[in-house]
């Protein structure tokens, strides 16, 4: 009676631990162990072959017009509406040959089939999927359906049941794994997916320079003013009052806290040019991660890479998404900062999707890194001992930055956090000595280490800022 009553009250126990775990951590104890923690966001994301690319066959409808005319000898005139109608809509333009609306048929009356006087190519405006580029698998040949529109990239999958890639996967299950899957189908990949972004290399580039009006080449020349004031208010983290307040009370120089970010943002627009196109010659233990910025009372996220070895920040990135655009503009930054791209690159970043997502956009575009990410807080796994303390130190980064950051109650225009960032990041790659560089700093320039005081080595950084703005 005891024993059964003991083994309800077990039972019991054990639901209750259960129920807490569930609470805490939103997993329950029950589901099935999956042999490796790290499959499963891993395979999801793991990168398979290519699609085969299938382009349409493209005319030039100017050739074909410059061809009619010639075959002819008389020029392909345009479509005449019917009476009382206009030509079909002027964005539209012929999916095959490009040619104008002007040489466009309005094919069933306004119901959206068009057709094209010039190579007689029907479309309808609405659906021009299969005019457009489309992908094969690269196992068995078959097109691919698009299966899902995400923020920054499309989804495509091969449904043929008959494609080699899906069998073999089916087969090399375990049991477990195919029960589980058996169970929930959409958990486990196994058929051929292919991920289309909806941005190209080109358009990764730098953030347009923020502008500013004023000039600063007669102040960091002339006086020793600017470079005190940069001093107080990038090295010591003063706010913009403290600092006026400074230069006033202790220098006897009356300035207006205005005047001091004034003098910091265009300190900047001079500054950024040098802090993104300095030959830093990174080394291969490359670290990421994201904070957070209030940008106009709003929450951004700044996305910062990091040499864990020379200590210099290669990307600061903001964008009010933490998605695949910015980690892939962030990326693209420390990619950009090698003259040859090592061949075991691997990125050490904290365990979102958004950096395998952006390994699968590099590597669409035959661009190869690694990424390692940096899950648990824990050493329970053999890549988090080894990588943890690069992660650590981009962490200790992000604390600088809030600390330096605290002092000016966030910003009101993107125009100021930009300003912040860049000057920070400026200080902290050529002016911050590093404890663990010795007290060096992580670029050494010797015009600058020459020089003793810090409101010095401000004037000369910009003087040799000056340089990379003109080239
Ligand atoms: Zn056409
Ligand atoms: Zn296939």
């Amino acid at each position: 009676m005891i024993n059964s009553f003991l083994v309800l009250y077990i039972v019991f126990l054990k639901q209750v631990i259960n129920l807490l775990i569930i609470l805490l951590t939103g997993k329950g104890l029950n589901k099935i162990p999956n042999s490796d923690p790290l499959n499963k966001p891993f395979r999801d994301f793991q990168i398979d072959d290519k699609p085969i690319i299938v382009k349409p066959e493209r005319f030039n409808y100017t050739e074909l017009l410059a061809e009619h005319h010639k075959l002819k000898g008389k020029q392909l005139a345009p479509v005449r509406p019917q009476k009382g109608r206009s030509h079909v809509d002027s964005k539209i333009s012929c999916p095959k040959c490009s040619a104008p609306n002007i040489y466009l048929y309005d094919n069933n009356g306004g119901r959206g089939q068009c057709k094209c006087k010039v190579c007689s190519t029907k479309f309808n405006p609405k659906n021009l999927y299969d005019k457009q580029v489309r992908f094969k698998c690269p196992h068995c040949n078959k097109f691919l359906d698009s299966i899902k529109n995400r923020s920054n990239f499309t989804i495509y999958k091969c449904r043929n049941n008959n494609c080699s890639f899906y069998k073999n996967n089916l087969k090399s299950m375990t049991k477990e794994e195919r029960q589980a899957f058996k169970e929930k189908p959409y958990d486990t990949k196994v058929r051929y997916i292919f991920r289309e972004f909806d941005f190209d290399l080109a358009s990764l580039k730098g953030d347009s320079p923020v502008q500013s009006n004023i000039s600063l080449s007669k102040m960091y020349s002339s006086s020793h003013v600017f470079g005190l004031i940069m001093t107080y208010y990038v090295n010591y983290g003063l706010s913009s009052r403290k600092t006026a307040a400074i230069m006033r009370e202790v220098h006897g120089v009356k300035i207006s806290h205005q005047t001091v970010l004034n003098y910091a943002e265009a300190a900047s627009v001079l500054l950024k040019p040098m802090l993104d196109n300095y030959p830093y010659n990174p080394t291969e233990s490359i670290c990421g991660d994201e904070t957070y910025i209030k940008v106009n009372g709003k929450w951004n996220y700044i996305c910062f890479f990091f040499d864990a070895v020379k200590k210099i920040i290669l990307s600061y990135r903001v964008s009010p998404h933490r998605d695949t655009f910015l980690a892939c503009r962030a990326i693209y930054d420390v990619i950009t900062k090698y003259e040859k791209l090592p061949d075991s690159l691997k990125l050490v970043v904290d365990g979102n999707p958004i950096y395998l997502l952006a390994e699968v956009f590099f590597a669409n575009n035959d661009i190869n890194f690694d990424i390692v990410q940096v899950i648990g807080l824990t050493n329970d796994d053999e890549v988090s001992a080894e990588y943890r303390p690069l992660k650590q130190i981009i962490e200790r980064l992000n604390r600088t930055f809030k600390r330096s950051y605290k002092t000016t109650n966030g910003y009101n225009s993107s125009n100021g956090s930009i300003t912040h960032i860049i000057l920070f990041c400026t200080y902290f790659n050529f002016l911050k000595p590093h404890a663990s560089l010795e007290q060096k700093v992580p670029v050494i320039i010797p015009e600058l280490e020459e020089l003793e005081t810090m409101p010095a080595r401000w004037c000369k950084l910009m003087k040799l800022a000056e340089s990379y703005c003109q080239s």
